[in-house]
């Protein structure tokens, strides 16, 4: 039953072969016993989880089955969940209960989904590895000698190892797909506007979007459909038809344009990453897709230009935790400022005072022109670049991340190498792009490697349909670690 579908288990549930609150039991069970050794959620609270269930398990009974209704799912500790303690993996949020719930939370509260728990994450989504989080890092259910990948490193393990059939991320430079590549599992970031940031805590607001962390291509266009919506909330919300994103996962592949961008099979990839991606690039080749050859020029200048742009916007969010209104306040001051002072140097981690430094520094007067705007600038060709490619083509691809999961501690000593993770994910988020990755294969050390698909804007039904096809054909979407 851990290894089943959506599709299994929302079936499984509609003939009453097992209720809600059976499944539930036994995900807890499972995290009870795995947790531990994995650290992927920060809170589970089996009362709540179990009331949620008994709740679906009456929907049910009545007649009002939603696909959803009485799965677990795991949620980043990002989405406000009202009466869940929502971190953010940071000291600064250690004892916040939230009020409210997120505009996602509220989506799946509707639904009848189950919260299972709140997983571990780097402290404000800010890291590559998991472990920035304030609650420890997390390890990958495949070696865990090995970091998860991060920011949504805490769902990509819980999934891994099947602590919960499904789980959310968020992606602000490739926090949903950068985990799911090195855990070896599926996550997409839609299209920027597509999934509300209601309740979704902020780190850089241009670039944030939440999606769906899953086992297979076909998984996430069934949490893409409960996802995906306008929400008046969020002021770059889009408001769009509603759209079912598994419409297309059965059409043949035939005729497919594959662009593969010459920077990104440029050096940097490491070559156990390369054979995967070679490999995988083959089985589409086979399935009937044609390769085309494009160039994103820019595509170099996306990760100088994201820790420009993103710290700057964090900079501005974060100064939202000063100690007055919520979460953590110092204990000793004598007067206001030395309060504000005392609070942010203890409640935000080291990376988390980097970026506000950054971003302070990039915005102050003299500077501004030099790098925000400047960045800024890049970042519309960094836009016009994949907009140029795809009238060439109908997605791009390639590899996730340069390499597989590296070690713990491999690369906590040195900012740039762990900011170099995101070197194929971030322009997509700058572009405000969707990209999904899915895995293919293993590298070194039996550690899983991702394939890369970015789409146009609002192709997520296409990319699921290309991911999906691939993992008919192959089974390494189906690969379970030893545990
Ligand atoms: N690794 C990138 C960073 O540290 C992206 C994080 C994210 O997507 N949330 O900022």
């Amino acid at each position: 039953m851990f290894n089943d579908s959506l599709k299994q288990l929302s079936k499984r549930l509609a003939s009453r072969e097992i209720s809600s609150v059976e499944l539930t039991t036994e995900f807890l069970e499972r995290i009870r016993q795995l947790n531990p050794r994995y650290n992927a959620f920060i809170t589970v609270d089996e009362e709540k989880s179990l009331a949620q269930a008994r709740h679906a398990d009456r929907k049910i009974a009545a007649g009002e089955m939603d696909f959803l209704t009485g799965i677990p799912v795991a949620q980043k500790d990002i989405f406000c969940a009202e009466g869940w303690l929502t971190t953010c993996g940071s000291r600064m949020l250690s004892n916040f209960v939230s009020p409210y719930d997120a505009g996602v939370i509220e989506r799946f509260n509707q639904t009848g989904a189950v919260n299972i728990g709140k997983t571990n994450m780097d402290e404000f989504a800010m890291g590559s590895s998991n472990e920035t989080s304030y609650f420890g890092p997390v390890r990958n259910p495949w070696d865990v000698a090995a970091v998860p990948g991060g920011s949504s490193g805490g769902s990509a393990s819980a999934v891994a190892a099947r602590m919960a059939p499904v789980a959310t991320g968020t992606d602000t430079g490739g926090s949903i797909r950068q985990p799911a590549a090195l855990c070896g599992i599926s996550g997409i970031k839609p299209t920027y506007g597509t999934v509300s940031r209601y309740g979704m805590i902020a780190f850089a607001s241009s670039l944030d979007q939440g999606g769906p962390m899953a086992k297979s291509a076909e998984d996430l266009a069934l949490m893409l459909n409960v996802m995906t919506g306008f929400d008046e909330r969020d002021s770059t919300s889009l408001q769009r038809e509603k759209e079912d994103y598994a419409r297309d996962l059965d059409k043949p592949l035939s005729g497919l344009r594959i662009g593969l961008p010459k920077e990104y099979f440029a050096e940097g990839m490491s070559s156990d990453v390369e054979k995967a991606i070679a490999q995988a690039l083959d089985e589409y080749r086979k399935l009937g897709a044609e390769m085309v050859d494009v160039s994103l020029p820019n595509s170099p200048l996306s990760i100088p230009v994201y820790y420009v742009l993103a710290p700057a916007e964090a900079s501005s969010n974060l100064s939202r935790f000063d100690g007055v209104r919520y979460g953590y306040r110092a204990q000793h001051y004598q007067d206001l400022a030395e309060m504000y002072r005392n609070t942010r140097a203890e409640g935000f981690g080291a990376e988390v005072k980097r970026r506000i430094l950054i971003g302070t520094y990039v915005l102050s007067h003299g500077y501004y022109d030099a790098y925000y705007i400047k960045a800024q600038k890049l970042r519309r060709l960094i836009a016009q670049d994949f907009s140029d490619a795809f009238t060439r083509c109908d997605v791009i691809m390639g590899p996730t991340a340069p390499a597989v999961a590296f070690d713990l501690g491999e690369k906590s000593s040195d900012p740039i190498q762990m900011y170099l993770s995101d070197i194929y994910t971030s322009a997509t988020n700058l572009a405000g792009l969707p990209g999904m990755s899915i895995p293919v294969g293993f590298g070194d050390k039996m550690r899983p490697v991702g394939l890369h698909i970015i789409g146009d804007y609002f192709s997520e039904a296409r990319m699921l349909n290309i991911a999906h096809q691939y993992q008919l054909n192959t089974d390494w979407h189906l690969r379970i670690p030893q545990i």
